[in-house]
């Protein structure tokens, strides 16, 4: 993504570096106006918004409420941002935190629930003690109450087994499964998605 962007343009404002404006990525669409990617979800930082917008390579969607100010202008941070150009993007789902919850919809498999980002984690439901791998097909959103009970169990020492058996979901169930929450709560989670988007390999 940074690729995209080379160097800043002259005359963009530089705002004053502080803890606010951390806060503020920008969401980047598609040409079309699909998120560039959910896998992990397309974000950039607000300076590469920044430059982008000056290089005119994106037309702004959305704006948060944070001024950035030059002497001779001053404009809002972008919220989201789509291509002007389209971009063919890839078709298989990485194996990350964020699109196994995306996948299971934030529902613990076990007890259905629903949890909030933190409160969830991860179970192998063939347990790695037991020669369980990490993938697609051995994991599943749990509470940590569940995984707790489960513990190295098998499902059928435990009677607990996974409400959806696990599976690889395609890049457009996913997409799907993302128009269904509603906007601000994946906005509200994006600190979450930059952390849990790290591949899933060792959990
Ligand atoms: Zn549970």
């Amino acid at each position: 993504m940074d690729g995209l962007i080379s160097s800043p343009p002259v005359g963009a404002p530089i705002p004053a570096p502080g803890p606010n404006f951390a806060q503020h990525p920008a969401l980047v669409l598609n040409a079309d106006y699909r998120p560039l990617s959910y896998f992990p979800l397309s974000l950039w930082s607000w300076q590469d918004a920044i430059k982008a917008v000056f290089r005119d390579s994106v037309t702004i969607v959305a704006e948060y409420d944070t001024l950035v100010r030059s002497p001779s202008m001053e404009m809002r941070l972008p919220s989201v941002l789509a291509l002007k150009d389209f971009v063919k993007t890839d078709q298989s789902p990485a194996f990350t935190r964020f699109n196994v919850f995306l996948r299971d919809k934030w529902e613990c498999q076990y007890c259905e629930e629903s949890f909030k980002t933190h409160e969830l984690t991860f179970d192998h439901v063939i347990p790695r003690s037991r020669g369980g791998l990490t993938n697609w097909e051995n994991i599943v959103a749990s509470c940590r109450q569940c995984n707790l009970i489960k513990g190295s169990k098998l499902p059928k020492e435990c009677g607990m087994h996974p409400a959806r058996t696990p599976r690889q979901p395609t890049k457009q169930e996913l997409q799907r499964r993302g128009r269904s929450f509603p906007p601000n709560f994946l906005h509200e989670s994006w600190s979450d998605f930059l952390y849990w988007d790290s591949e899933l390999d060792e959990i």
